[in-house]
């Protein structure tokens, strides 16, 4: 094979290996930016689940409040009705502590209430706390493993990145200049398979004669359509190496 072209086609695998670990680098942010907002919504539960339960301690204080006023009208009445000299007085009285007295009933059905909306909202904050701890073992578990692919990775690159420096101090300056400026232009894809007369890449069919000369690999060839670097993999299916009668 010619030399150029072997080290263009090793140039662009090192391109190629570089070009998927730096999408998978790229990737790494927003995956663990991901599991962050995972980590607010957890504690936004929790939060959320402490207020409800708070918010309805308050209304329980408040009606205990009430309760004890009522309690507090209730034996004043009582000792009222002691002091009553009528029947009027008496009856009004007694109207009075009724009154109070199912206000108190009231109340203390609505504490009753209160404590067992109080259980399940404890056991709700505890069920929150739970989860979050669960979710946030989980999560930094997780985060701490893609930091660790992200150090391989770039240890993959900086490794990558030193290949390419030393191989490309082997390739003639022509051929790597065309490769450079392919690549640029073309995603950083310069080289590609030619198989069964077609470019890989484009899938354009090249013509017979080009073909015929890619097989060879004894210069660099480009592909009429997107003019990247053609070679022929003489390892690859039976049918790759079957040459095309020029016309
Ligand atoms: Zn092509």
């Amino acid at each position: 094979m010619f030399p150029d072209l072997e080290r263009l086609i090793q140039l662009q695998q090192l391109d190629n290996a570089a070009s998927d670990a730096t999408r998978v680098v790229e990737t790494i942010p927003s995956r663990i930016e991901a599991l962050d907002v995972q980590l607010t919504a957890g504690a936004a539960a929790v939060d959320d689940a402490n207020a409800r339960l708070s918010d309805k301690k308050s209304e329980r204080a408040a009606v205990e409040k009430r309760l004890g006023a009522v309690q507090t009208r209730l034996s004043r009445f009582r000792e009222q009705l002691m002091a009553v000299k009528t029947n009027k007085e008496y009856t009004a009285m007694q109207h009075e502590i009724a009154t109070a007295d199912a206000a108190v009933q009231d109340h203390e059905n609505t504490i009753l209430e209160h404590m067992l909306e109080l259980d399940d909202l404890t056991a709700a904050v505890t069920a929150a706390n739970a989860a979050l701890a669960a979710s946030r073992a989980d999560i930094e578990q997780t985060k701490a493993a893609l930091q660790t692919e992200r150090g391989e990775l770039e240890r993959t690159l900086a490794i990558t990145a030193g290949e390419r420096t030393t191989l490309t101090e082997t390739i003639g300056a022509q051929a790597q200049a065309l490769f450079e400026r392919i690549s640029r232009q073309r995603q950083g894809i310069a080289v590609v398979e030619a198989r069964n007369g077609l470019c890989t890449l484009c899938n354009v069919r090249l013509r017979p004669q080009i073909f015929n000369q890619v097989l060879l690999n004894t210069e660099l060839i480009q592909c009429d359509s997107c003019k990247r670097i053609l070679y022929h993999d003489p390892s690859a299916k039976p049918a790759a190496a079957t040459t095309v009668d020029a016309p």
